[in-house]
């Protein structure tokens, strides 16, 4: 015989037995033996396919069976197997007396009905979402649909980080946000849409950008933060905050037709550095605004990451946590890679390296003060006013916007040649080295780099037109369309 022992969430499947014993000799048989009895327990422990569920552990003695022989594991008599599951019942993030103080309304009972009747939420369940805390660093593609789905689930209180305004080009996915919000502050936006969707939640706003300085202070009173921020430096903020403080992060990203989905949470599993130990040269990934989004994308991708969010605060499922999903929307299919956590992580292994936070924008290789390098050396720009005048007095200097045929469709100025900024360096012998040469492109940032790009290779009188396109529209000819 052997001697299985039950964790307490468990035990209302086993007639609130905490000791049961078996017939075995292994691993396998005492489960089975274990199951036979209690039927219910077997959805608990095993999935569809009969195989173990990823949060269930089983212990034989001081030893995780998965560093034996699974459940091939040979037992002798009287040996102690334990059932751990990692997030089930009261080890959810949530400590279990969170809930015991929160009661609901009958008009909130109303409200969750469809919630209440599923066993695996119910009243206990319920009130755990309302005790919830959630941040979402961000109210922008993913922000929206996930905080607006958290909200109607009846999370407790919602936190948002941002700063921003809602810009006329957010409303093709930030489904938070309506026309009539454009030029208002996303808080305020965001907030009074989570009001309308349920009165009962509490929304926190934090109107600030989220900095080494105020991210553990910001995020110390959370139980779970989401990551729907569109850079690399919020990003690895965000995850090394998280790991400091010991929260579950859960990640979403997105790029053109393209998402991930993970869980870190470097108690449990890896972290973000674990996956990318480092960040992308600068430029090389384009940001959402460069590279463009599916509108639908960030819908998908943020309503997953509020399903993780309700999981994980029910203590229910299996959580992403050492898995990441790619989902890609054209083939309309999701993949599983394992995520494995890295021994050598700066910030969650065990000789750890990084104690405190660090400057982001430095560590992804981005120049502290971008603007001001771009106006420092005013011989190297031209102002869209000065380029016009300069058209109207019958010039014709050489022009080269340096964006891709697809925006040149959208939008063009005159008097200007198109060659994209990757097919520079094959083009050069198109670009004359004697004559002067402006470079233009949507906002003023590429052209910056494809000028510093020419330098490199012996050109001396370039110009950047400061504010491309988007500055042509706005101060000399509105009819030419901003994107
Ligand atoms: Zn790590």
């Amino acid at each position: 015989m052997v001697k299985l022992l039950i964790p307490t969430p468990l035990q209302r499947f086993t007639a609130n037995r905490d000791e049961i014993e078996v017939p075995a000799t292994t691993v396998g048989e005492a489960l089975d033996a274990l199951t036979a009895e209690f039927p219910a327990l077997k959805k608990q422990l095993f999935n569809d396919q009969g195989n173990l569920r990823h949060f269930v552990n089983v212990y034989v003695g001081q030893e995780d069976m998965r560093n034996l022989q699974g459940v091939e594991t040979p037992v002798r008599d009287g040996e102690e197997l334990s059932i751990v599951p990692s997030i089930a019942g009261g080890t959810g993030v949530l400590e279990p007396t969170r809930s015991e103080e929160v009661t609901l309304s009958n008009e909130e009972i109303l409200r969750y009905s469809r919630h209440l009747v599923i066993p695996e939420v119910g009243l206990e369940g319920q009130k755990r979402l309302k005790a919830a805390r959630v941040l979402c660093i961000g109210a922008g593609g993913l922000g929206s649909p996930l905080t607006m789905y958290l909200a109607a689930a009846g999370v407790g209180t919602i936190g948002i980080v941002d700063f921003d305004v809602v810009d006329y080009s957010n409303l093709q996915r930030q489904i938070i946000h309506g026309t009539e919000d454009v030029g208002r502050p996303k808080m305020i936006s965001a907030t009074e849409t989570l009001k309308s969707i349920n009165p009962f939640v509490n929304v926190i706003g934090f109107e600030t950008r989220l900095t080494s300085e105020n991210a553990l202070q910001i995020m110390r009173d959370f139980d779970i933060v989401i990551d729907g921020t569109d850079n690399f430096p919020t990003r690895y903020l965000v995850n090394d905050a998280c790991v400091l403080l010991g929260k579950p992060n859960v990640y979403g990203s997105i790029f053109r037709f393209e998402g991930q989905l993970s869980v870190f949470w470097a108690e449990k599993g890896p972290c973000y550095r674990c996956l990318y130990p480092e960040p992308p040269p600068p430029g090389l990934v384009p940001s959402c605004a460069e590279g463009g989004v599916l509108g639908i994308l960030p819908g998908i991708i943020g309503v997953s990451q509020a399903n993780e969010a309700v999981k994980l605060i029910l203590g229910i499922g299996e959580p992403l946590i050492g898995r990441l999903l790619l989902f890609n929307a054209l083939k309309m299919n999701w993949r599983e890679l394992k995520l494995r956590k890295d021994p050598d992580c700066p910030i969650c292994g065990p000789n750890a390296t990084i104690k405190e936070l660090i400057d982001y924008e430095m560590f992804c290789g981005i120049t502290p003060h971008p603007e001001e390098t771009v106006h420092s050396d005013n011989s190297l720009e031209i102002t869209v006013q000065e380029l016009k005048a300069r058209f109207d007095r019958g010039e014709r200097p050489v022009v080269i916007d340096v964006r891709e045929p697809y925006e040149w469709d959208i939008a063009r100025i005159p008097n200007t040649r198109l060659i994209p900024m990757n097919e520079i360096p094959d083009r050069l012998d198109e670009i004359s080295r004697d004559e002067e040469v402006i470079l233009l492109c949507r906002s003023g940032k590429r052209s910056m780099a494809v000028l510093e790009y020419l330098q490199s290779q012996g050109y001396t009188r370039l110009k950047n037109v400061v504010g491309g396109v988007l500055a042509w529209s706005e101060e000399i000819d509105p009819t030419v369309p901003r994107y």
